[in-house]
């Protein structure tokens, strides 16, 4: 029987994922310990993340989120980013982790840092599920980082393809003559 998903081939599995954003959790609460910290989703491809890594981290923390857009419903950058929802709480003086489901080209990154720099944090680190460091175009902060990937376009635990398959319980990769892309 075809999954529904089709032919999207697994590139890590939920039990790595798992592991990883325990270990993630460890270390941010290691490092922050006695702090309190803003957790700062990216939305919408870190909802997901973000709910697990929360869940290990062991400070109190409140979550804010982030609503940016850097694809249309392409598989490359635009480099165009819009924001489309900001912060509902000021974020001045307090200790920031921004978490982000994917590091490409890293001009998201760049952005959410000036933007959120001008709000006078006291400090701002990056938490980030995925990184493409082969396709970076400027150079970008990852304080803390699941996993490295290839240059694949990848889908699932968050991340989506026109708005599917974030659901999928791991990561994914699309394949290269899937229809959509292909055509
Ligand atoms: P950047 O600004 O670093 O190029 O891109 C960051 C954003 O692009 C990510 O937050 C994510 O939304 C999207 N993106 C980059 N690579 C991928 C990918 O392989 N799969 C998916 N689904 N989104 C990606």
């Amino acid at each position: 029987m075809v999954a529904w998903y089709g032919d999207i081939e697994e590139v890590i599995s939920p039990a790595e994922i798992a592991k990883r954003v325990a270990e993630l959790g460890r270390s941010i609460s290691r490092d922050f310990v006695g702090r309190e910290l803003v957790l700062i989703g990216v939305l919408k491809g870190s909802f997901l993340f973000m709910a697990d890594l929360c869940r290990h981290i062991e400070l109190p923390i409140t979550c804010d989120f982030f609503g940016l857009s850097s694809y249309g419903d392409q598989t490359k950058s635009t480099g165009v980013i819009r924001i489309t929802s900001d912060l509902k709480r000021p974020i001045a003086g307090k200790d920031v982790l921004v978490v982000e489901d994917i590091v490409d080209t890293g001009l998201t990154v760049q952005y959410l840092l000036e933007n959120l720099k001008a709000r006078r944090a006291s400090s701002i680190k990056v938490c980030s599920l995925l990184d493409k460091p082969s396709r970076r175009v400027v150079p970008a902060q990852i304080d803390y980082l699941g996993f490295s990937v290839p240059n694949l376009f990848v889908v699932g635990y968050g991340l989506d393809f026109k708005g599917r398959y974030r659901n999928l319980p791991f990561v994914g990769k699309l394949p290269d003559d899937h229809p959509e892309i292909a055509g």
